[in-house]
């Protein structure tokens, strides 16, 4: 076998809570389509698999995160002021693994690391 992949999902990572602090990993947020929310996609540190997590703006009920809507009270927040936010905010795993002992009640689908960003770069849409 070659050298395996600097980068590869480690499915067996067993779940657990675990906050991993500010990573260096790169982030990318995207603004979704709709534009009613933006996306904050990378590499989970602990299992390595690909995350995603959508924050959507100001739309009360969806289940979503609402830390963006606190931007919205006085004027339209600017694009510096969702980075703020986001890298301000905790990130969740979201690699959509079942990775073992995940429990039945647990609120996404992944290893349970947390952590925040140290940078994100914009993904534009054409
Ligand atoms: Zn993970
Ligand atoms: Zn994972």
């Amino acid at each position: 076998m070659a050298e395996p992949p600097c980068r590869s999902h480690d499915f067996s990572a067993g779940y657990a809570e675990t906050y991993l602090g500010v990573t260096t990993a790169v982030f990318a947020r995207r603004a979704a389509a709709d534009r009613q929310s933006v996306l904050v996609e990378g590499v989970c540190p602990r299992c390595h698999g690909d995350t995603a997590t959508e924050y959507r703006h100001g739309v009360p009920g969806t289940g979503t995160k609402g830390v963006l809507d606190r931007l919205r009270q006085a004027r339209r927040p600017s694009p510096q002021d969702e980075d703020a936010v986001l890298l301000a905010e905790v990130h969740f795993c979201e690699c959509g693994h079942p990775h073992p002992d995940l429990p039945a009640d647990a609120p996404w689908v992944g290893c349970g690391a947390s952590w925040r960003v140290a940078a994100l770069t914009t993904v534009d849409q054409a």
